[in-house]
């Protein structure tokens, strides 16, 4: 089936506007359950389950792709690497390192992880840091440079550096190339965007990012111009881990059950946190657009809004939004929700990433990995992933989305094909084992050349 044909990608073209609103709406409102089941959410953590093997990932990517990972990790059997970040639990770089490390030492590139430590006064500059270098408002004082400086320096004295590769994240820890020994190779991977950085923060860091072997980055619009080597690194998901492997249809029902979601109706998911950048208003607006054309329900997975005032502030801003209509459901989920976030993907019609501003969007990675149909703003890596009607439908606005969700609910066969699409191009780009294969062909790059 051919899609929409838009002058304006993802937006309508006039001709569609005068469609959608010559379409008939519907005129009684759908038949719901009486009254949905409060959400039964899991209160304790459940057991951690052990790492996949390589030969675990045959199944997906192949035999073939896992005999080309053990031969590229041959000339590096031996060799240690360091990677260092600033938390070992939450957030996606945290994840992708608990995942990524075992894989490595099973092809005996022995690889170790250390964490950076600081006080509250540190963390403070670097979240600001963070912040500015996507772009806020930020003044960059010499109190800010000191603690910034110190808590790097009595990293570096407390980290042993004897490591063949030093893999340092983000902008917490860059300043401990200061103590690099020269016949060590030294990476940078910049997880975050850093096309429009606040220039105060950018030209402190940006002397010792240079004194790297090379930059790593998600996306090549997240770039800087630098005097080193710079590579592209897409972020990536395990498809062994309990958040993205394949789920038996009783388990996705019975998590459909504990929510009070109705399965005999369309399901259109976002899951993200409760963050104004994540547009969970907009995406409301855009569903209750789209369902005076279509039968559907909508739910909204988030977490972290209890440890977040500004969290805190967005869902009751999302609560007010939904104006007590039942076909609203909003879940607030602790972080170990992953089997949950799971179901909840797998069983929706449609997935919706409404971004106004976005790092790389690995829900989206998520949903496509599922063989979804999405939609998502084309923000941040989105473009990266969603491939305007071919991987997925990119949207500027909440009529775009509204529109999309309604041209996709109605085109099932489309939906599907972009569904299948979405899926083969994370196959391709954005899976563990791909990244796996990019260290161990960086680390053979980084031996053949001279150390800086
Ligand atoms: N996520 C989660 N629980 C939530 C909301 C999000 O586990 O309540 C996960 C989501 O599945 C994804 C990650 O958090 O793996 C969010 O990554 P993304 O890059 O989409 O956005 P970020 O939150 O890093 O801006």
């Amino acid at each position: 089936m051919e899609p929409v044909e838009s002058n304006t990608v993802g937006e309508m073209t006039p001709q569609e506007v005068a469609q959608a609103s010559v379409s008939t709406p519907v005129s009684t409102p759908p038949a719901r359950p009486e009254r949905r089941k409060k959400p039964r959410i899991r209160e304790i953590p459940p057991e951690p389950v052990p790492s996949p093997h390589l030969d675990d990932y045959k199944d997906i990517v192949g035999a073939a792709y896992i005999d080309e990972i053990r031969f590229l990790a041959e000339a590096l059997k031996g060799k240690t690497v360091k990677m260092v970040n600033s938390t070992a639990v939450g957030g996606g770089v945290a994840e992708m390192l608990n995942q990524m490390v075992p894989l490595l030492n099973e092809v005996e590139v022995k690889t170790h992880w250390d964490v950076i430590t600081g006080g509250n006064d540190f963390f403070e500059v670097t979240k600001a840091f963070h912040n500015a270098l996507q772009g806020s408002d930020y003044h960059l004082t010499q109190q800010a440079r000191d603690i910034f400086l110190m808590h790097n320096h009595l990293n570096s004295q407390r980290i042993q550096f004897n490591e063949d590769f030093i893999v340092i994240h983000d902008p917490q820890p860059p300043a401990l190339v200061q103590s690099r020994d020269e016949s060590r190779r030294w990476v940078w991977r910049c997880h975050i965007d850093l096309s429009n950085p606040n220039r105060e923060v950018w030209e402190f860091l940006a002397p010792f990012i240079e004194r790297y072997d090379a930059a790593i980055f998600s996306s090549q619009s997240f770039t800087r111009q630098l005097a080193i080597p710079q590579y592209l690194f897409y972020p990536c998901i395990d498809p062994l881990s309990e958040k993205n492997k394949e789920l038996e249809a009783g388990s996705i029902q019975k998590v459909c059950d504990e929510f009070g979601i109705d399965r005999s109706r369309p399901i259109v998911t976002q899951v993200s946190r409760f963050d104004r950048a994540k547009d969970p208003v907009g995406v409301i607006q855009a569903f209750k657009q789209a369902r005076k054309y279509v039968d559907c329900q909508l739910v909204l997975a988030g977490g972290g809004a209890t440890d977040d005032p500004e969290g805190a502030a967005v869902l009751k801003e999302v609560r007010d939004a939904t104006d007590d209509d039942p076909d609203i459901i909003i879940l607030d989920l602790p972080p170990w929700c992953a089997l949950e976030i799971n179901a909840l993907q797998r069983a929706s019609t449609l997935i919706v990433q409404k971004s106004i501003r976005e790092g790389f969007g690995l829900t989206v990675t998520e949903a496509l990995w599922k063989a979804k149909p999405t939609i998502a703003g084309a923000v941040g890596g989105i473009p990266n992933q969603i491939i305007h009607k071919l991987t997925g439908m990119l949207v500027h606005s909440v009529d775009g989305c509204a529109y999309q969700m309604r041209y996709l609910l109605t085109h099932p066969d489309f939906a599907q094909q972009l569904g299948h699409n979405g899926r083969e191009h994370v196959k391709e780009n954005f899976l563990m084992t791909t990244n796996v294969r990019r260290w161990l062909l960086l680390f053979r790059i980084l031996l053949s050349s001279q150390p800086k």
